[in-house]
């Protein structure tokens, strides 16, 4: 016998041709080397056809079949659910081990063995029960586990209940399904297997399948005997999946269509713009404009990305805390650079205050960041010109101690929203306006990122807003008090690139494009630039080179035949000491905080993303190069 606990919700999806589409760990486990796009029967059952139980191939009327699994030894019960699209869910549970040998035991057609197992077994969910083949299937046979499972204390109130009918124990409305798959010629030895509803005492129900065959009563005359198992419990897990996979599937539609969307509007733009730019080299003036807004473009679709990655990392799980000292005026601090250029172009007056007793909290800076900067560029985006917008920080008491509540009330005099769109807001993709309707660019996302950044943190959010009058949101985070001494200076340096004139730099890039980018600000900035189109040849180029001609490596990560981490692990190995120490900063476009730290953990000295902020590339350069 296999193991059992490694059959448990065993989850595939799979197509009508029985290609799987999808599956979870426990069954990449079970079957080695199994594959999406796999026949589901070959890579399971190693079965030339469809399976004799697979209500797809239309092999059998239930949507739950039990069936022996040859491959493992166990008894198997495997649900089906159509998910539409010609895709089915299938869930598979092995049958408890108890439940197997019962049914073994009927498979040996020796139903005082499966009987007296199911007494002494300790599955609630199966009972027997028994009735002469006759008008109604009048009572032969019950047994304790039945009489419990229906509701009744005693044999003789469980007779009273259903009149001595065995007929009585099945919902009138499954009945015609019943008959049918008895058929009407009974003979000892028939086997049957049926599902219906079984009504309790109290009216209540459940779904049974119902496995039994025909035997000789002790008085010669011909009886049914079943073995009924309760499945409510699998028919519930089933639904719950169905509907998971149903929503999930509608989010994907709702996503994609609204990705496509969202991407090819700032793209078509640059698209555009180019095209004009090209035709126009000559006129400054027209060449200025289309690059201003190729600028503009490029920022949305930087600002859709960095949100849609956002999403599916908290969604993910992957988001975690990352508390630093901080001075709470940051938060008001950064800002005003920020939409300074908003401000002006709409003529916005922006307030901001600050009330604390305590500067010094441990904050997540990049999220708090992210919060601020979300809800700020809606206040900025839905408030039209002349409008004012206000961002007050107050410190609040907290009930734990040594920890202080920032509250942070941002407020705008704009368009506002509708009662009705209120409640929907942190919905993802949920916009009252859309796109073509009010000319202001958006994706849905922002919020419920905010809100799911809030929630991460511990905090609250409330949203007041009215139509035509403006909007308010009040975040309220809980922070834990710093002492003076944990506090880390700030490096807000310009970084002064004289110093850069004349420095090599070798750049490990295999994209031509970036490739030129990096190396246009790297010559404008002074430095000299050679480049390796992979890891293979940086790695070569810098054992060539006598140590110390190059004095920095910009290396990319996802490169052909050799990616930056390996790179900078084997020039970290080099025997040659003076090339092993090279300074090595990544320059990558996996640009989380793991990313971050993978990188260092490879032995490189610091990451820049991208795409490159030139002030940030100029700061790490500035610390790395030496
Ligand atoms: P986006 O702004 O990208 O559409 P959000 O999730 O940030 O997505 O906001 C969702 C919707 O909430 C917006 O489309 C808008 O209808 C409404 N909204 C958010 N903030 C404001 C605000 N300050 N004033 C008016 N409407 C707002």
């Amino acid at each position: 016998m296999g193991d059992s606990s490694i059959y448990k919700n065993d989850f595939y999806i799979i197509s009508e041709d029985f290609r799987l589409l999808d599956f979870n760990q426990n069954v990449k486990d079970r079957y080695d080397g199994i594959q999406i796009g796999d026949l589901c029967y070959k890579a399971t059952m190693k079965r030339d056809t469809p399976c004799q139980h697979c209500p797809i191939a239309g092999n059998t009327r239930q949507d739950c079949p039990i069936y022996f699994d040859p491959f493992y030894g166990t008894w198997v019960e495997a649900l089906f659910s159509e998910l539409g699209d010609g895709r089915y869910a299938v869930i598979c549970r092995t049958v408890q081990e108890n439940e197997q040998s019962i049914f073994e035991q009927l498979q040996k057609e020796d139903y005082h063995i499966a009987n007296n197992l199911l007494e002494g077994s300790d599955s609630e969910n199966i009972g027997m029960i028994g009735g002469y083949c006759e008008d109604g299937f009048p009572l032969y046979y019950v047994n304790h586990r039945m009489i419990k499972m229906l509701g009744y204390d005693s044999r003789e109130e469980f007779e009273e209940g259903i009149k001595g009918m065995v007929v009585n124990t099945i919902h009138p409305d499954d009945l015609p399904q019943v008959s049918a798959d008895l058929g009407d010629h009974y003979y000892v030895g028939m086997k049957y297997e049926t599902s219906y509803r079984m009504p309790r005492k109290d009216g209540s129900w459940f779904w049974t399948i119902d496995r039994g065959e025909v035997i000789e009563a002790a008085d010669g005359r011909l009886a049914i005997i079943s073995v009924c198992l309760d499945i409510t419990a699998s028919v519930a897990t089933l639904e719950n999946a169905r509907i998971a996979a149903d929503s999930a599937n509608k989010a994907k539609s709702a996503f994609l269509f609204n990705m496509s969307h969202d991407i090819r509007t700032p793209m078509n733009a640059i698209f555009g713009y180019t095209d004009l730019l090209e035709k126009n080299l000559d006129d400054p003036v027209k060449s200025k404009g289309y690059l201003f807004n190729m600028r503009k473009a490029e920022e949305i679709l930087l600002a859709l990305i960095n949100n849609v990655l956002e999403m599916s990392k908290i969604e993910s799980g992957k988001a975690v805390l990352n508390e630093e000292v901080q001075n709470i005026n940051f938060l008001n601090d950064n800002f005003r650079s920020i939409f300074k250029e908003k401000m002006i172009e709409k003529n916005i007056e922006f307030t901001r205050e600050t009330h604390v007793e305590h500067n010094l909290l441990y904050v997540d800076q990049t999220k708090m960041r992210q919060i601020f900067i979300n809800i700020l560029s809606n206040a900025f985006k839905y408030t039209p010109a002349g409008g004012k917008i206000s961002v007050c920080i107050r410190e609040l008491p907290s009930d734990r101690e040594g920890t202080v509540l920032i509250e942070s009330t941002i407020k705008d005099t704009g368009i506002g929203m509708s009662k009705e769109f209120l409640p929907h807001i942190f919905e993802e993709f949920s916009r009252e306006h859309t796109t073509t309707e009010s000319k202001v660019e958006g994706t849905g996302l922002g919020l419920p990122i905010v809100k799911k950044l809030v929630d991460l943190l511990g905090g609250t959010i409330e949203v007041h807003s009215e139509s035509g009058k403006g909007s308010t949101f009040i975040v309220t985070t809980p922070h834990r008090i710093a002492q003076e001494k944990e506090t880390l200076e700030q490096d807000t340096d310009v970084v002064d690139t004289s110093r850069f004139t004349g420095k090599r730099i070798l750049l490990a890039e295999d994209n031509d494009l970036n490739a030129e980018i990096a190396m246009e600000i790297l010559k404008e900035a002074g430095l000299v630039v050679s480049r390796a189109r992979d890891g293979i040849e940086c790695l070569d180029m810098i054992e060539h080179s006598e140590a110390g001609y190059y004095d920095l490596i910009l290396m990319d990560i996802q490169m052909p035949n050799m990616d930056g981490y390996k790179a900078t692990q084997s020039i970290r190995a080099l025997d040659d000491v003076g090339k092993a120490a090279i300074p090595i900063v990544a320059m990558t476009a996996n640009a989380f905080k793991e990313d971050r730290d993978k990188a260092i953990a490879s032995g490189m000295n610091g990451h820049v993303a991208k795409p490159i902020d030139i002030a940030e590339l100029f700061h790490v350069l500035d610390g790395a190069l030496k």
